[in-house]
């Protein structure tokens, strides 16, 4: 077996790798060369080693205890094709690996003059974790163009497999059949059109978000989703938690629905005010909020 390429780092202070800046510390940290270099280091992990994928961090909490195993970082899977068979008349397809910023690959897409994913614009997430999440934005989510997608198992091999494999739910991606995989790359069925109008919307996308988002201090974007026929943010607002801390956490004045780290917030801190949140929301209005972001490790 030829040397692992990647960086290995021990006791890996997740705070500095999502987007909250809080949270614990990660046994061990991998941030793989290149795909072939992940499958190695998969290969030769003891079976057991709990695993987790980050990409950008930007829906994620890692308690304060920490997370006792592996993070692999993809933020080095950067490949990025235009597929040269079109899948359908009118379409073409993008090939793009999990460390691809959202942002980036609609760019690519629009420079191509390619529409259908402009709606990912400035979510600040990777590809990998867009279609492991099914995030989505402007009524459209992420499977709606995939084709197919590239998955890592732990023997270190690659799987491709295609929507009918999976439950797409909101938010919420469930392979049909019990498996220990990741999401390392995906195919995108796009529309052939005007590049230049696919290219203004990004852009339009991007200011959106820039004039109601919280996006000057540390957050995780929205903290609940949406209940069914409401918003979270109406919600809480009207709950009277807009601007509530615990510790360094603080609801958002600006989007109740963000919990920001005003000043050092610890995981505890933040855990602890969505928990308060959620249960004001509950008494006043009998609504229970579900969690949209990703909270893992141990409590102690
Ligand atoms: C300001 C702001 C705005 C946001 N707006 C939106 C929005 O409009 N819509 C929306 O849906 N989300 C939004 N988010 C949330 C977040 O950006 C998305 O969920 C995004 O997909 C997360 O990408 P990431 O690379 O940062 O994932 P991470 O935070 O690194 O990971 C999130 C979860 O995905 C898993 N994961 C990551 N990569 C992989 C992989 N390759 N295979 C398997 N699992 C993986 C992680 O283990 C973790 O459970 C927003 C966040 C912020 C901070």
């Amino acid at each position: 077996m030829s040397a692992l390429r990647g960086r290995l780092e021990q006791q890996v202070d997740m705070a500095r790798h999502v987007s909250w800046h809080a949270g614990g510390v990660a046994k061990q940290g991998y941030w793989p060369a290149d795909m072939v270099d992940l499958q190695q280091f998969v290969r030769q992990l003891p079976h057991a080693e709990p695993l987790l994928f980050v990409g950008n961090g930007s829906n994620l909490l890692v308690r304060q205890a920490g997370f006792d195993g592996t993070v692999v970082f993809t933020g080095r899977l950067q490949q990025i094709t235009l597929e040269r068979a079109a899948p359908a008349a009118g379409f073409r397809q993008v090939y793009a690996e999990a460390g691809v910023s959202a942002t980036a690959l609609t760019r690519f897409a629009a420079e191509n003059g390619l529409s259908g994913i402009e709606f990912i614009a400035g979510i600040p997430g990777t590809v990998g974790a867009c279609v492991a999440q099914n995030s989505g934005c402007f009524g459209s989510e992420t499977w709606d163009c995939v084709a197919r997608v590239l998955m890592l198992n732990r023997h270190g091999e690659l799987i491709q497999r295609s929507p009918a494999e999976f439950e797409i739910g909101y938010r919420s991606i469930e392979a049909l059949i019990e498996v220990a995989e990741w999401f390392v790359g995906a195919w995108f069925d796009l529309r052939e059109g005007d590049g230049s109008v696919a290219q203004r919307t990004v852009a339009e996308f991007i200011a959106r978000r820039r004039d109601s988002q919280p996006l000057d201090v540390p957050n995780a974007g929205r903290a609940f989703r949406n209940p069914e026929d409401n918003f979270a943010a109406r919600l809480i607002q009207l709950s009277g938690m807009a601007g509530a801390r615990i510790g360094g956490a603080e609801v958002s004045e600006r989007h109740p629905n963000f919990i920001v780290n005003r000043t050092a917030a610890s995981a505890d801190d933040i855990e602890q005010l969505m928990e308060l949140v959620a249960n004001r929301v509950q008494d006043k209005f009998g609504v229970q909020l579900l969690c949209d972001v990703r909270i893992v490790g141990s409590k102690h």
